[in-house]
């Protein structure tokens, strides 16, 4: 099929107005370093699809011109289907950008392509980027990009975005297509009986003035596609008018149909790739023999995602990225402990016994220093995760677990979300159920939605560690290992269960993309691993210190009355007269020194029991019992509703305030080894518990607001919490009858 090529004159840019410069182009063709470079912003570059589900903007000055730079969405079409097209369809038709720059990956032109035809068709004035030039010529491929941007009569470039390769060239054609604002329709073949039906819309489109920002050929190809949303728009500005055209769509593809045994839609995107493989004929791309780009991540694949090898490679993996993680993080974390010890005995030298000194000591450092003891293991396991994300690998363990999602009523896209969300641990469900969007049935993106939490989050993180390594010592990796393939299990069952009752429908197909395997970049490992770490030490200066203020207060308030007080410091008093009494060696020294402690530990729990929250806990406890939670946990947990690192916290303050010697704090991990009532059996049971139980408020709010209503949330804190419970109880009976 041939192609002819149109300019006309209209959308010119008014003068004064700054320039506005979009980045289309498919998923992981690289975009987003094309974006970082020029703007010199950090968002986020990923080596697997789906990433950039919103458009993030920018301003780059070039040429002494402001240019305002739109990062868009990954999409291979612009029909307005997945959140991701309609998204980058929006912005692309707004009218508002003045030229796009169009980033391809240079090993795959003919599937590229499909995205710029649709954007000349559209009239856009495009750039198009040959991006990661550096791979393709490794491949041995060439680009004649003189002949390609003649015959598409717009500007090529090569380029590298990883080290800047070509880039410059890019904007300045860019911002000259842009300045020119000439318009430019690429008009491709569809056949005679398309045609005809394209030129009587057309006439229609002419007559009736519709919708001018849009080129008219574009709006009747768009019609003849069936595009939802341009029905609409023209149903809205015209109904007689889209009455009539739609008449002539329903007759041409009747046609089509009778004819050539084709839907519509099929019909056009044929005719584009026809026009696609046409352009790359004759010498255009050119590869050398014998040489080929996917072989060694062919080979990597066959082992990597072998149906046998590679999931037990997956759990090895994991199992490493623990270890190493625990290995390794203690050091750091010692460190960390040590000198949140020192500064807890520092201020209690120089404030005086009282509250101020209980609630610096025992409400702020016990409380935030525990969630930022956990700060050097979550750095380490945040650069481990970040390199798997970035080589490629996080997409194959994706990919396998695709194999198994269908059989729980799941799409392929679903698995993305989970792991964003803290699948392979180290992730967050807000963003996680942002990625929800990427999901075309309702039903399928509900069940994904609902079942997310249950993902081993980064705030999920230090409460594993912490109890995993206070006690199970060196089966901690294992451990860590197992919690988070709990999520996973518990998330496909419950997902199955949705699926085969409330949330019932037919599953829709989904095709798993694989992206070479790449190396990656020290720095984009470094930035990856910093913007989560720094994340979570924000929040720990933040959240996790109110939450451990109000925390104390709720286990200091109200005090014991001096009736109540006096029963014990009566007591003291009394042995304290008699202790300074005897000589310095006298025997009887110790027996006496140690009723004073005992008196005073006895104190410390009455006052913590009387306490509003120590009576909230104590009211609770009854119903934990079964679980193997006493009062304090339950508190933690209460409060792990607003932010699930406030489980580690409250401990941490509640079990500080409970150790009478505040001269030597001790780490919260040897606090719970030593307090009474705590076993493996309640560790486990713990982790379970917070694993699955209610999401936090942000992650309700926003599954809430996906979701689409308040049921939902009521049934994520409902429902969650009670499988939690259920599942911590078996666990922790099981546990003491196995463990004693
Ligand atoms: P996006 O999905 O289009 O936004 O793509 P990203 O910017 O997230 O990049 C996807 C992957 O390709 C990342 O691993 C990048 O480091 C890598 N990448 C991007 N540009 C190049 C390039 O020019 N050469 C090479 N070798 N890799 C690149
Ligand atoms: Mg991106």
């Amino acid at each position: 099929m041939s192609a002819v090529i149109q300019f006309d004159e209209a959308g010119r840019r008014a003068a004064g107005q700054p320039l506005r410069i979009a980045l289309a182009g498919n998923p992981n063709c690289g975009k987003t370093t094309v974006f970082n470079a020029y703007t010199g912003a950090r968002q986020h570059v990923g080596n697997y699809p789906g990433v950039t589900v919103d458009r993030k903007e920018g301003v780059v000055r070039h040429a002494g011109e402001s240019v305002t730079l739109v990062d868009l969405p990954g999409t291979y079409s612009l029909t307005a289907y997945s959140q991701e097209e309609i998204v980058a369809r929006a912005e692309l038709a707004s009218g508002k950008v003045q030229a796009v720059i169009d980033v391809v990956d240079a090993s795959a032109l003919e599937r590229n392509l499909l995205l710029t035809v649709q954007m000349l068709e559209m009239g856009l004035p495009v750039v198009l980027a040959c991006n990661m030039m550096d791979e393709a010529r490794k491949a041995g491929i060439h680009i004649d990009t003189d002949r390609l941007s003649r015959m598409l009569g717009i500007p090529v470039v090569t380029t590298v975005a990883r080290n800047g390769e070509g880039l410059k060239e890019a904007m300045s054609e860019a911002v000259r297509l842009a300045r020119d604002g000439g318009r430019r329709v690429l008009e491709i073949n569809y056949g005679a009986d398309v045609s005809e039906g394209i030129t009587a819309i057309e006439a229609i489109v002419a007559r009736e003035n519709l919708l001018p920002r849009y080129a008219p050929r574009w709006i009747a190809v768009k019609l003849m596609e069936g595009d939802p949303e341009l029905r609409q728009e023209l149903r809205a500005a015209n109904p007689t008018a889209a009455q009539e055209m739609e008449g002539i769509c329903r007759r041409v593809a009747e046609h089509i149909r009778t004819g050539h045994n084709l839907s519509m839609e099929s019909h056009i995107t044929d005719a584009r790739y026809g026009f696609i493989r046409g352009l790359l004929r004759d010498g255009v791309v050119r590869q050398d023999a014998g040489k080929d780009r996917l072989a060694i991540s062919d080979k990597l694949d066959r082992v990597l995602t072998n149906a046998f090898f590679g999931p037990l490679i997956m759990l090895a993996v994991l199992y490493a990225v623990f270890q190493v993680t625990i290995e390794i993080g203690a050091y750091p974390q010692g460190w960390v402990e040590d000198a949140c010890g020192a500064l807890g005995e520092f201020f209690a030298g120089v404030i005086p016994e009282g509250d101020l000194q209980s609630l610096v000591v025992d409400g702020i450092i016990g409380g935030v220093g525990g969630v930022l003891s956990f700060a050097p293991l979550i750095i380490i396991m945040f650069a481990l995760i970040a390199f798997m994300e970035d080589s490629g690998y996080m997409a194959r363990i994706a990919y396998m677990m695709d194999r198994v999602f269908r059989a729980f009523g799941l799409h392929g896209a679903s698995v993305m979300p989970y792991v964003i969300s803290g699948g392979i641990a180290g992730g967050c469900a807000i963003p996680g159920a942002m990625a929800t969007r990427t999901l075309r049935s309702p039903k399928e993106k509900l069940a994904t939605l609902l079942t997310l939490p249950y993902m081993s989050c980064g705030a999920k993180l230090p409460v594993f560690l912490l109890l995993a390594a206070a006690f199970f010592g060196d089966q901690a990796p294992t451990v860590m290992v197992l919690i988070m393939l709990s999520g996973w299990v518990f998330a496909l069952l419950v997902a199955r269960l949705l699926r085969s009752t409330i949330i019932k429908g037919e599953a829709t197909p989904f095709v798993m993309e694989l992206p070479p395997y790449r190396l990656p970049t020290l720095f984009s490992v470094l930035m990856h691993c910093w913007e989560r770490t720094w994340m979570y030490i924000k929040k720990a200066g933040t959240v996790i210190l109110a939450i451990s203020i109000i925390i104390w207060a709720g286990l200091t308030y109200p005090k014991l009355n001096e009736e109540e007080a006096a029963v014990f410091d009566d007591q003291i008093a009394a042995l304290t007269v008699q202790l300074e009494a005897l000589p310095e060696d006298d025997a009887a020294r110790a027996g006496l020194e140690e009723r004073i402690t005992k008196l005073e530990e006895d104190k410390g729990a009455a006052e913590l029991a009387n306490s509003v929250a120590g009576r909230l806990g104590k009211f609770i406890e009854p119903a934990t019992r079964p679980a193997g939670f006493e009062w304090r946990t339950d508190i933690a947990l209460l409060a792990g509703i607003a932010a699930k690192e406030a489980v580690v916290s409250t401990m941490g303050t509640a079990y500080s305030l409970g150790d009478v010697d505040p001269e030597d704090a001790k780490p919260l991990e040897v606090l719970l080894q030593t307090a009474p009532g705590w076993s493996k059996a309640t560790a486990l049971s713990l982790m379970l518990f917070v694993l699955l139980y209610s999401p936090c408020f942000v992650s309700l709010v926003v599954i809430q607001r996906e979701a689409g209503g308040w049921r939902w949330l009521v049934f994520s804190i409902v429902f969650n919490t009670a499988l939690a419970y259920a599942v911590s109880v078996v666990a922790y009976q099981i546990g003491v009858a196995v463990w004693g």
